[in-house]
């Protein structure tokens, strides 16, 4: 509970038995962490980076605010590779975001190194989980294998966490492409260790002990109604009839949360409309709610199994403006039809001060209706709702009726700009991937009623894609989700080298089911494993839900700010930092160490063990089924990517009269323009096509060290 977190926490003593982190106190953060995305980051690096800060915000107290000249912060930059600092250096410290770097699990997982975790394989008691293959890892990288003694890290209470978001992935550092470095005592875990998807729940447990959360920033309220007081909700008592709280024992009456898992739970609320009159209505209403933001997501899985006519009506009750809650504002409503298995549903509200939200069930035709309105694992969020939400039904048997390639198209969602779009499902991946047993995900535009209007070809827009874990509890929720944005660099040559992002009706092929163009699609062959799918709740219901949005990043082309204070070099700003700690609250004994004459004499020792100890942690080599570094495809105009040992390789298109050079085959060269050169016959053009060859080949190197 998190009362018992909190017990722990008062006694800094006790604090370290309870997470696997750095036990180093004065490597511990105050929030909100001040950030700079700089200016060297891809513009989707910099859109994952804020898709992962406001993961943190809805599952722990851990928050971030831009810099503004503080003492210390992140700066987040492009180098090589994925990398992080252990721990608050108190000096402003980079954290790498590198190529292939951009996607919301991999930053998390440095933004935990920052906040003070190692990785999971680092425990000082992993030998007992886990077998470490010493030859096989790359010559010079051992060191990513080390483990550390109590007096750095401590893991005491703790169970060693395969799960975790911190672990290696099986292939990590190694030597021979198909050969292990690192594997699991207990063979089953062995497709869990390194997995990419989000915190698991043991992360999130230590993350919370170590910095003492109760609270997150960004959730509002949940229900399961697993339990008799139905999260403090009530029932209206100016309506005609009630909802119940009811357990499912039935084959079709399950309800969402257990999908009839478990004996003796798997609770729902319901209302009868098969009894009644019509437009007879019941009212279950929450408590009230006090929001920080100004926007919130209402996310609740729900079944209509009676009459079409039946409606489910969200409303929510405002303050009237003199402190009481009653002013009743209807904000969405929802319609029975033929489907009767459970539906997500998402209703966006604005409230900006206290609130309840309520749903209104009514009668629409008690005569012809057998059944009712279900309503399960209910979530508030103060985040932005999914614009696309696309149901998969019967994903069992869809897996069933179709081979690698075939593909399900799915409904046309509308930006909050009106561009019209969509995602491709390849239940078994795409053609072009040698993995069997993965599903593939890919986006593309389809023309709407706004293209008139809007501005084409649609660049800097983040497209994210998400496979939804149904966990009821949204903060045990391990997602995958993948993000790129949209680029003048994303040209095809199956439309003469125009930007595939360009307007649908030109550049698109007719699609007959939804009487739309639709644009290339891109994406990935490969996003997760069907093993995968089965472990967690991804396929729940037999549903597979998928979220898709896109939104306009170019305000995030420019972030960059100069750090306006030297790093800390002197003793004087030393103090300045202590001061600002102290001030914001901090009373523990921890802090007062720096308190004590002669704590400045003590930091180069303490500096001197960080850089021996917890200097920056690299990560590389992700699970295949997570990236696929030719996925997607990095390569320009038409190049071809090859993946050396895990890292992409661009073969470059070459034509008649030009040809395409570069990292990404990004500039073309014409050959015109040295033509001059090759005035003098077959000399010259063997000159100029050694040249060519060189440049091939002088770049692989180059290309396997990002
Ligand atoms: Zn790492």
């Amino acid at each position: 509970s998190p009362a018992a977190g909190l017990d722990l926490f008062e006694g800094d003593i006790l604090l370290p038995k309870n997470q696997n982190g750095l036990r180093d106190p004065t490597r511990r953060w105050t929030f909100p962490i001040p950030y700079i995305l700089a200016d060297n980051l891809g513009l989707n690096a910099k859109g994952a980076i804020l898709y992962a800060f406001e993961m943190f915000r809805l599952k722990s107290c851990v928050d971030f605010k831009p810099y503004e000249g503080e003492e210390t912060y992140i700066i987040f930059q492009e180098f090589n590779g994925c990398w992080s600092m252990v721990g608050d250096q108190q000096t402003g410290q980079n954290l790498s975001i590198g190529r292939g770097c951009d996607y919301k699990a991999i930053v998390e997982h440095e933004i935990l190194h920052a906040l003070g975790f190692y990785h999971e394989q680092s425990r000082s008691d992993r030998d007992e989980y886990v077998n470490i293959w010493w030859d096989e890892i790359i010559s010079g990288y051992g060191h990513n294998f080390n483990t550390y003694n109590d007096s750095i890290i401590t893991d005491l209470n703790n169970p060693y966490d395969y799960e975790s978001l911190m672990h290696y992935a099986p292939f990590s550092f190694n030597k021979n492409e198909n050969v292990p470095t690192i594997t699991a005592k207990i063979p089953a875990f062995d497709d869990i260790i390194g997995q990419r998807l989000d915190f698991s729940t043991i992360d999130l447990e230590r993350l919370n002990r170590m910095y003492n959360c109760t609270a997150t920033h960004t959730l509002l309220d949940q229900c399961t109604f697993e339990n008799l007081n139905i999260c403090g909700m009530i029932q209206g008592t100016r309506d005609d009839a009630d909802w119940t709280h009811e357990r499912g024992d039935s084959p079709g009456q399950e309800d969402h949360t257990l999908v009839g898992q478990c004996k003796e739970a798997g609770y729902f609320m319901h209302f009868n409309t098969s009894s009644g009159k019509t437009e007879e209505a019941a009212l279950l209403e929450s408590r009230i709610l006090y929001p920080k933001r100004k926007q919130q997501c209402l996310q609740f899985y729900y079944k209509m199994t009676g009459s079409p006519l039946d409606r489910l009506i969200v409303w929510v009750k405002r303050d009237d403006s003199t402190g009481n809650v009653r002013k009743l504002v209807k904000i969405d409503t929802f319609q029975g039809d033929n489907d009767y298995g459970w539906k997500i549903g998402h209703v966006t509200l604005r409230e900006e001060v206290k609130f309840c939200y309520l749903f209104q069930g009514t009668r629409g035709d008690p005569q012809n209706s057998n059944g009712g309105i279900f309503l399960d694992d209910i979530t508030l969020t103060e985040t932005p709702c999914p614009r696309g939400v696309w149901m998969v039904r019967n994903f069992s048997q869809v897996l069933q009726s179709t081979a690698k390639g075939d593909m399900l198209l799915s409904p046309r969602f509308y930006s909050s700009e009106g561009y019209g779009y969509g995602v491709t499902l390849y239940p078994h991946g795409r053609n072009s991937t040698s993995l069997s047993g993965y599903v593939g995900l890919t986006f593309q535009l389809y023309s709407g009623e706004n293209d008139a209007i809007l501005e084409w070809p649609v660049e800097n827009r983040q497209a994210i894609m998400t496979i939804v874990d149904n966990d009821p509890d949204v903060i045990q929720r391990m997602s995958s989700s993948m993000v790129f944005t949209t680029s003048k660099d994303h040209t095809s040559s199956a439309i003469n080298n125009s930007n595939i992002w360009d307007r649908p009706s030109i550049v698109g092929t007719y699609e007959k089911s939804c009487d739309c163009y639709r644009s290339i699609s891109f994406g990935w062959s490969t996003i997760i494993s069907h093993k995968q799918l089965q472990k967690r709740s991804f396929v729940k219901d037999d549903t597979l839900v998928i979220f898709v949005d896109f939104e306009d990043i170019t305000h995030l082309k420019k972030t960059e700010v100069p750090v306006t204070r030297a790093r800390r070099s002197s003793s004087g700003l030393i103090l300045q930092s202590h001061e600002l700690r102290t001030s914001q609250e901090d009373s523990r004994t921890v802090t007062s160490e720096e308190d004590q004459p002669g704590s400045l004499d003590a930091r180069p020792q303490r500096h001197k063990r960080s850089v021996e100890n917890t200097g920056p942690l690299e990560d590389h080599n992700w699970p295949q089924y997570f990236r696929d570094p030719c996925e997607p495809n990095p390569c320009q105009n038409e190049g071809i990517c090859v993946n050396v040992k895990g890292m992409a390789s661009c073969r470059c298109a070459s034509g008649h009269a030009f040809f395409y050079t570069g990292e990404r085959c990004q500039a073309m060269q014409v050959h015109g323009s040295i033509l001059g050169m090759m005035i003098g016959g077959a000399a010259g053009t063997i000159v100029l096509s050694t040249a060519f060859i060189y440049m091939l080949s002088k770049r692989m190197p180059s290309q396997a060290d990002f």
